[in-house]
């Protein structure tokens, strides 16, 4: 089943003269336990597009829908549940709270979703456990290294059986060996748990680990592969034979 698709969406900021075309009749279908990256130069429309998808912006035209439900016929209060309950979001800066330990920061989404402190807390667990990071759960982001605060967020992101997982450069502030990290365990987590990821990223090595990727430029999408035959294929245009 498709746990995203969006067709033909369009997304424009400002008017008249001043006007921005974000995103330009994009189309994109993410299945149950896919992984895509999308790969971009800055301002090619890699922001607003995981914006919405995440139900955060609507587009100008064009159509999304999540779990095949149409996003614009949705209420306010459903498509904050969904938000809740479905998507999980992945920011470059990880956004953990600084105030809360890793097990309370994961457990957050599941507690403000009414979900009781003593459950939310071992699903926080459990899930930071599956991540390698159960002897960290009492620690605060302060004390922990780059790539373990974004394993955490991720852990928060996924948490409560989310469906969809919207990176927006995930790895960009950390060294390679932890964005590879970061990359298998979206991955892992999308063929164990039949997650969809969309993920976005500056580096081919790191998109290598997609079943498919994305090209956007202008907002237009430019080339879509899949998948990858090897990361030295996304660098250089292929070789005449
Ligand atoms: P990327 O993430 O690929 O760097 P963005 O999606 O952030 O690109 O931005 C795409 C284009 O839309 C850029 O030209 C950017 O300046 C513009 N843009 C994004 N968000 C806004 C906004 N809220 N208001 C006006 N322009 C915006
Ligand atoms: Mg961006």
């Amino acid at each position: 089943m498709s746990l995203l698709e969006l067709r033909g969406v369009s997304r424009s900021y400002g008017e008249g003269s001043a006007s921005v075309n974000a995103l330009q009749e994009v189309s994109l279908s993410v299945d149950e336990g896919a992984m895509v990256a999308v790969m971009g130069p800055s301002g090619s429309g890699k922001s607003t597009l995981l914006s919405i998808a995440g139900t955060l912006e609507e587009p100008t035209s064009g159509e999304v829908r999540v779990g095949g439900q149409p996003v614009s016929a949705m209420s306010r209060g459903a498509k904050a549940r969904l938000r809740r309950r479905t998507i999980g979001y992945v920011f470059q800066d990880f956004n953990l709270l600084p105030g809360l330990t890793a097990a309370e920061n994961v457990a957050l989404p599941l507690e403000l979703d009414g979900t009781s402190g003593r459950k939310a807390r071992l699903a926080a667990l459990r899930t930071l456990e599956r991540f390698g990071l159960g002897e960290r759960a009492s620690h605060y982001p302060d004390t922990m290294s780059g790539g373990e605060r974004q394993r955490v967020a991720i852990a928060r992101a996924m948490v409560g059986e989310r469906k969809l997982v919207l990176a927006d450069e995930p790895s960009g502030a950390l060294d390679s060996v932890n964005g590879e990290a970061v990359m298998r365990l979206l991955h892992d987590a999308c063929k164990k748990a039949g997650m969809g990821a969309v993920v976005v990223t500056h580096d081919a090595q790191l998109a290598s680990w997609a079943d498919r990727v994305v090209f956007l430029r202008d907002g237009h999408v430019t080339d879509q592969t899949a998948p990858p035959k090897d990361p030295q294929s996304l660098l250089t245009p292929e070789a005449e034979t």
